[in-house]
């Protein structure tokens, strides 16, 4: 893909940027390991100093950095804005946190295992390759960096090619903070070109969200290099509404757990299985607010959503909305491509969806709901499972044991009870299956690129 700011509104080539070469990715490399070396040797009061620094930074640009988001990925200011502040949050637990979360422990009393001194330390281990998507383009490099850079490791970031001016804005954010020069760089190259950077030797772990595809391509030459890899990959997540829920509630919330982000995020809700004594009730309700949606320019304060990033983001969501037509489902609101420049699509839903139709497994990456009838909590656990990936979930019910069922019974990643699915900087994030494997945020999160030393004393 073209390193280039596309305005997804109107499809203008807005700024096209020249991929760095083999030479300027090498002076990266090499400023990152010398950067590594001088980071491990800081203290974490140093490191917290630095991250509040870059984090006031980021507070104080948030309508800049908002206003570079919405115009490179299309999604509203007012969200972009969000996710601006959300990271600067984030940094700022990290700064505040990362001394406990990795602080030295001692498993056992050092006598059983015949030691005078027994203790495990979180040591960092180098370099680490992010490569990260352009739907939430601050926030999703955020929760890579904060812990990383905190953990005493340094930070390439490759990050989505329709979203430079974020990754450019990022590699310097953390120098303006304090950090040393070279401990967070942004390298500007394709998503064909990451591959042959895991095998350099300087690089010593490696961390993607995106598809299931880069996934795999980089979890493979993690795997030939022995490194360790950490994948957030795509969702199918689901939404289960049982008749003790408050239906109005719940109804609302799905339009917004479906069209958060244009429909273009991991952790939407896709697939919405409905007990059938609430059923018709929540599918009204449902489809009317989705149609009461609007979608619109970014910078509008009347849009609900605004395009998708990519125009073949859009007609991928348009063929697997048509192939479900084709074979049977009704499209209750929506399904058309707009009249119009830019990369537009409405808020849809579809009913009688089967198990023969693509949207049925495969991630659809906008701002399209499948609503299924279920008979009963088993059934729709069943098919909430019937699922290659399993990130979240979320279940809406004023009956305890039927929220501590889906806790148990939901193969995923997360499971929400009555709120919708997000992300926290001290709660461990991420799936199972095609979703991925490793944590990010949290102690958990940060710990997934230490040395995880064992020190044994006489
Ligand atoms: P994508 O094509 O996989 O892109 C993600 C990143 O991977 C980009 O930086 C991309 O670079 C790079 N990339 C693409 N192909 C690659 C390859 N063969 N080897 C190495 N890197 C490669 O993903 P997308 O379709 O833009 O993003 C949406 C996907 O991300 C969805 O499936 C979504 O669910 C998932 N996602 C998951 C999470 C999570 O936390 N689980 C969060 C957000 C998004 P280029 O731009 O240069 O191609």
């Amino acid at each position: 893909m073209a390193i280039a700011t596309i305005d997804p509104t109107t499809g203008t080539t807005l700024k096209k940027f020249d991929p760095h070469t083999a030479t300027e990715v090498e002076e990266r490399i090499a400023k990152a390991q010398g950067a590594f070396l001088e980071l491990r040797a800081t203290t974490f009061e140093d490191r917290a100093n630095w991250m509040h620094a870059a984090a006031a930074i980021l507070d104080q640009e948030a309508d800049d950095v908002a206003r570079l988001i919405a115009t490179e990925m299309g999604k509203t200011f007012a969200t972009a804005r969000y996710e601006v502040l959300k990271s600067a949050t984030g940094m700022r637990h990290f700064a505040d946190h990362a001394e406990t979360y990795l602080a030295h422990e001692t498993p056992v009393e050092p006598a059983e295992v015949n030691a005078s001194a027994l203790s495990v330390r979180y040591d960092p281990i180098g370099i680490v390759l992010a490569v990260m998507p352009w739907n939430y383009p601050i926030w999703q490099a955020m929760r890579f960096a904060a812990p990383a850079l905190m953990a005493g490791n340094t930070g390439l970031l490759k990050h989505a090619s329709n979203v430079p001016q974020c990754a450019l804005y990022l590699g310097d954010l953390f120098k303006r903070g304090g950090f040393p020069d070279g401990a967070f760089q942004t390298l500007l190259v394709e998503g064909k070109d990451v591959a042959p950077l895991v095998d350099d030797p300087r690089i010593r772990a490696v961390t993607l969200t995106g598809s299931v595809a880069a996934g795999a391509s980089v979890a493979e030459a993690a795997g030939r290099n022995i490194k360790r890899s950490v994948l957030e990959l795509g969702g199918m997540d689901a939404f289960i509404v049982m008749p003790s829920a408050d239906i109005d509630k719940a109804a609302a919330q799905a339009v917004t757990a479906r069209l958060q982000n244009t429909g273009q995020s991991c952790i939407a809700s896709k697939r919405f299985y409905v007990h059938a004594d609430v059923y018709d009730r929540f599918e009204e309700l449902f489809v009317a607010g989705m149609a009461a949606t609007s979608m619109g320019s970014p910078f509008d304060s009347e849009t609900s959503f605004g395009p998708l990033a990519t125009e073949r983001g859009r007609s991928d969501v348009h063929e697997l909305v048509d192939d479900a037509r084709s074979k049977g489902a009704t499209v209750r609101c929506g399904g058309e491509i707009p009249a119009g420049a830019g990369w537009f699509y409405p808020a849809t839903v579809l009913t009688d969806v089967t198990d023969d139709m693509r949207i049925y497994r495969e991630e659809c990456f906008g701002p399209v709901a499948c609503l299924y009838k279920v008979a009963s909590l088993d059934e729709a656990i069943a098919l909430s499972n019937d699922s290659d990936f399993g990130l979240s979930s979320s279940i809406w019910t004023a009956d305890p044991s039927e929220g501590e069922r889906a806790a148990q019974e939901i193969e995923a990643g997360g499971v929400f009870v009555n709120g919708l699915t997000a992300s926290f900087p001290g709660v461990p994030f991420g799936g199972i299956k095609d979703s991925g494997y490793g944590r990010e945020l949290s102690a958990v999160g940060i710990r997934e690129f230490t040395n995880i030393k064992t020190v044994w004393k006489a």
